[in-house]
């Protein structure tokens, strides 16, 4: 069963007049269909105001669908009596953690999803142990969150939700209020959490870097999902990826302004690495480092 099924997704923001008359519609989704199965590490990619957020906040059931449905683990989102075990399922990190932080002390923010699931306190305090030193915030327990940057802030949200066991992490720009070394720990602790645990991840990013780690990548534009593949396939369309507005990795476009001007290199270069055994190659004739 898929984790995530999302089927001819509508959306519209509706604004009503005085009278309650409908005075504006905006769509934000466009007839979206994904799958996102079970232990997948999926980045969504676009352009501001393309519909990433508006997604997101469907696969918990905080935006209902216009048109079209959604599916957690098999739950309707739009059937009322499952909306609790689809947000235990579904943990979602948005990109401000002022608005999830609640707690006046870090430790009781992250135990404060497991009391509210009912787990057993001694659990609670196993979970928020654990959570805490999986985002590296282990020695800020007993602080004021108030009293934290907006990285440790985030890193600490993160903790609340994996502190609730979900399946599934939906994480809407998690890093970018985060400096590159706090980027890429939250990123490497979403990236254990899949691997090790097993969790899907759902992860909607500016950061082209940090979609070249997942499994598959979904490129939204006004409303549509514009491209889908590995990160190698999408990236590897680097003149399309850079009409939409975007970018392609770094390494990406050396490579691809390296191919362009005739060096035999493969497409969908990822990593320096790839790109460094890719140019012996080419001069050499030869694979081997
Ligand atoms: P960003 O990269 O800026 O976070 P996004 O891809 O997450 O953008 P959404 O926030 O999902 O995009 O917005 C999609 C569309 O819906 C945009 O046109 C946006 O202006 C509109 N929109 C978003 N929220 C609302 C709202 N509360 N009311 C009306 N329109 C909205
Ligand atoms: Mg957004």
């Amino acid at each position: 069963m898929s984790m995530i099924k999302i089927k001819d997704l509508i959306y519209n923001y509706i604004k009503h007049d005085e009278e309650g008359n409908v005075a504006e519609e905006n769509r934000a989704l466009d007839d979206v269909d994904l799958k996102i199965n079970e232990g997948e590490f999926v980045a969504i990619l676009g352009r501001n105001g393309s519909g990433k957020s508006t997604l997101a906040k469907h696969m918990n059931g905080l935006l209902l669908p216009s048109e079209g449905a959604i599916w957690i683990s098999g739950m309707d989102t739009a059937d009322e009596d499952k909306l609790w075990k689809i947000r235990q399922t579904a943990g979602m990190v948005f990109q401000n953690p002022d608005n999830q932080i609640i707690g006046s002390v870090v430790e009781e923010d992250v135990g404060f999803g497991p009391e509210n699931l009912g787990v057993p306190t001694e659990e609670i305090w196993q979970r928020v142990e654990k959570s805490l030193e999986e985002v590296g915030m282990i020695a800020y327990r007993k602080s004021s969150p108030n009293r934290l940057s907006g990285g440790q802030k985030q890193r600490v949200a993160i903790a609340g939700v994996m502190a609730m066991k979900p399946r599934c992490i939906i994480l809407d720009e998690p890093t970018a209020m985060l400096d590159p070394n706090g980027r890429s720990e939250v990123i490497r602790t979403v990236r254990e959490l899949n691997q090790l645990e097993g969790i899907t991840v759902v992860l909607i990013t500016h950061y082209m870097e940090e979609a070249a780690h997942a499994d598959r990548v979904v490129v939204m534009k006004h409303g549509c999902k514009m491209l889908e593949g590995s990160p190698r396939e999408v990236f590897a369309q680097v003149e399309v990826i850079k009409d939409s507005g975007l970018d392609v990795p770094q390494v990406t476009e050396l490579a691809y302004r390296l191919r362009k001007r005739g060096l035999d290199i493969p497409e969908g270069i990822l990593s320096t690495q790839e790109l460094t055994d890719a140019l012996k190659a080419a001069y050499t004739g030869c694979t081997s480092r």
